[in-house]
């Protein structure tokens, strides 16, 4: 198995969404204020080459996206700007890695905002996992009200709602498998949305966090930061403090979609947490993994 960092362009927003000010409503609105651009930030996509068929964790973004500079949406015209050419979008670049369409059987979408659903099109003939809850707040008129863009979305998308079963992993009370050998699974990560969900790959003892947006970086996700865009400021705390706690057990190596270093970090297996001393500290050859799956 292995787990390839497909960079799908770059986005740029207001810092108050990456790290959020105040608090509530103020929280939220405050990406609208703040007159601070992030640097640019990558928009990475995952490919697990899994034994049972590749497994994609979010399609990255569409250079669709060059044209929302005339969007009516307020969010998408004047907060938000994008990078990306064509032969950056997911369909070419992993036919690069010798990947074609077929080959990947399963996509799971972690959430359906833009830079993460702008590759669906390259996926005809995947099955496509959503949350139930993330598919019913994103489409329609109220969806594209939202700031998602449902009227994107390829003609022939219809997602497999991703049910969890009660099965622990970790802190995390529900998980689903995405593998029959169950060492790839789903779990729920409410907070940038009411629905997001990661993706975890067991890999021996270390475990690679698949993360989509529950931070925007590794220092948030440890000081347990909220953003600007959560809904519900208690639910993302709850699963930042539940990711830390993973990553204090277990090897882990957490990997947001837009981290700058998340590419770096899973070439090298750089460890979060209290294992940050890296894959030969001896706290980390002394750890099982007693998971359940
Ligand atoms: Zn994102």
């Amino acid at each position: 198995m292995q787990i390839h960092a497909i960079q799908t362009g770059l986005v740029r927003t207001k810092a108050a969404q990456i790290e959020g000010r105040g608090r509530g409503l103020l929280r939220q609105l405050a990406i609208f204020t703040d007159q601070n651009w992030t640097e640019w930030l990558p928009i990475y996509a995952w490919v697990i080459d899994h034994p049972e068929g590749v497994i994609v964790v979010d399609t990255g973004q569409g250079s669709y996206l060059l044209e929302m500079g005339k969007s009516l949406h307020p969010y998408m015209r004047w907060e938000a700007a994008f990078k990306i050419e064509r032969e950056q979008e997911i369909g070419p670049q992993l036919r690069g890695l010798g990947i074609t369409a077929r080959d990947v059987k399963k996509v799971v979408l972690t959430h359906l905002h833009v830079d993460h659903d702008g590759g669906l099109a390259h996926f005809p003939s995947s099955k496509i996992f959503v949350a139930r809850g993330e598919l019913q707040v994103s489409k329609g008129f109220m969806g594209r009200v939202r700031g998602y863009l449902p009227n994107r979305w390829p003609s022939w998308f219809d997602p497999a709602p991703l049910d969890f079963a009660a099965e622990p992993f970790g802190p995390f009370a529900m998980s689903r498998r995405l593998t029959e050998a169950g060492d790839v699974l789903a779990i729920a990560t409410p907070g940038h949305t009411a629905d997001h969900v990661s993706v975890v790959v067991r890999d021996g003892d270390t475990i690679f966090f698949l993360a989509g947006d529950t931070s925007y970086n590794e220092q948030l996700m440890l000081a347990g930061r909220v953003d600007g865009i959560s809904p519900d400021e208690h639910i993302s705390i709850a699963t930042l403090h539940n990711i830390k706690r993973l990553a204090e057990r277990y090897p882990t190596v957490y990997l947001p979609t837009h981290d700058p270093n998340s590419g770096a970090r899973l070439a090298s297996r750089r460890l979060a947490g209290k294992f940050a001393g890296g894959e030969g500290s001896p706290i980390v050859r002394a750890t099982k993994l007693t998971l359940a799956t």
